[in-house]
């Protein structure tokens, strides 16, 4: 792959700090971007010294001006603790730094992918989702500020792409987790293995018969590439996650068991809008990226955990 000058907004975060770590290993420059809101220094720490990375402390609610060929577009806070603690400050990350992203990658003729979601779907009433589903969104929940931002950012993609010729790529992630998720970010997979790891009673919200479908991390950033580099006019929407799906109580037993924890399990109520079922239909990104998840949710879910035995 030719080497390119890299704009990754929100690379400090989770995903994001495995996308620059991996762009910088095929040979690019990156330009990291954050505010550090829920990312963090220590993400990316290891890279600071490479000579091809840059770190930029920036909140994308400011324009900003950089020279690159290709933009990510990651700058969200992504789990519903930190989206939720200040929703309006969310909805303006996603629809003010899209415009902003976009407008960049306008002026620089730089390639741009928008990280969307699988929330874009809102609660399912299709099941699985293909990218032909519509959704079910509430416009006026607590997930709102979220879900529409990122369904407002998908449209303004769409818009210059249309109005202006704008290169873009629309990706739809679904659950991911891996290590660098935060310990505090009250995502389903860091909370169980934390309890489990302390001993502290594992929090099943509802009768904990939802679904959801994980993705491991690599498998992911792997499908952010390849999209990002696929063929000319292809700009998707397309779904990229795991299609296994399991039942919260079946993530419960499973980190139970990985950890040799003796947790008990707590039911407290489900939150408002919390999406009953959820799994990708991922036949567009095997047909047009080659690409399907490889790591089994076991082999994931055991790096994830020794992660997070070294933080504690
Ligand atoms: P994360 O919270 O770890 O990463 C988001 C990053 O954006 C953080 O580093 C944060 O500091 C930064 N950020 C937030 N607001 C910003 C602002 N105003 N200016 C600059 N930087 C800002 O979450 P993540 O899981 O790594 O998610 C990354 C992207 O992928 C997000 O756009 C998210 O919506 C999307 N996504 C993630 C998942 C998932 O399961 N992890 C699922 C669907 C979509
Ligand atoms: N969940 C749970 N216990 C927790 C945290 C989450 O049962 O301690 C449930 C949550 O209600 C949801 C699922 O796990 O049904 C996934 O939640 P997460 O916040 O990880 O992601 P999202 O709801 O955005 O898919």
């Amino acid at each position: 792959m030719q080497h390119k000058r890299i704009l990754v907004t929100g690379g400090a975060g989770f995903i994001g700090s495995h996308l620059c770590e991996k762009l910088l290993e095929q040979g690019n420059e990156v330009i990291c971007m954050d505010n550090l809101f829920t990312g963090r220094k220590d993400n990316i720490r290891h890279l600071m010294a490479h000579p091809y990375f840059e770190f930029i402390r920036h909140d994308v609610l400011e324009s900003v001006y950089v020279e690159c060929d290709q933009i990510y577009n990651l700058a969200c806070p992504a789990s519903p603790i930190h989206y939720q603690y200040d929703p309006i400050k969310t909805a303006k990350t996603s629809v003010i730094g899209a415009l902003h992203a976009l407008g960049l990658a306008k002026r620089c003729h730089a390639r741009i992918l928008q990280a969307s979601t699988s929330e874009v779907y809102g609660d399912p009433e299709v099941h699985p989702q293909p990218e032909t589903y519509r959704g079910c969104v509430n416009p006026h929940g607590i997930r709102s500020c979220y879900d529409e931002g990122k369904r407002m950012a998908e449209t303004l993609f769409f818009d210059y792409h249309r109005q202006h010729g704008v290169d873009i790529k629309v990706i739809r992630i679904f659950n991911t987790y891996g290590p660098r998720m935060r310990p505090d970010d009250g995502r389903v997979v860091s909370n169980f293995i934390m309890q489990a790891l302390r001993g502290e009673d594992i929090t099943i919200y509802g009768d904990g018969k939802q679904t959801r479908s994980f993705c491991y991390v690599d498998d992911l950033v792997d499908g952010m590439i390849r999209m990002m580099n696929s063929r000319d006019g292809f700009t998707g929407p397309v779904n990229l996650g795991n299609p296994g799906e399991f039942t919260m109580l079946e993530l419960a037993e499973l980190v139970l068991k990985m950890t040799g924890s003796k947790s008990r399990l707590v039911y407290m109520p489900l939150p408002e809008d919390d999406p009953i079922q959820r799994k990708p239909v991922i036949e567009l990104a095997k047909r047009e990226l080659d690409w399907e998840p490889k790591v089994p949710l076991a082999e994931g879910l055991a790096a994830t955990i020794e992660y997070f035995r070294k933080q504690l």
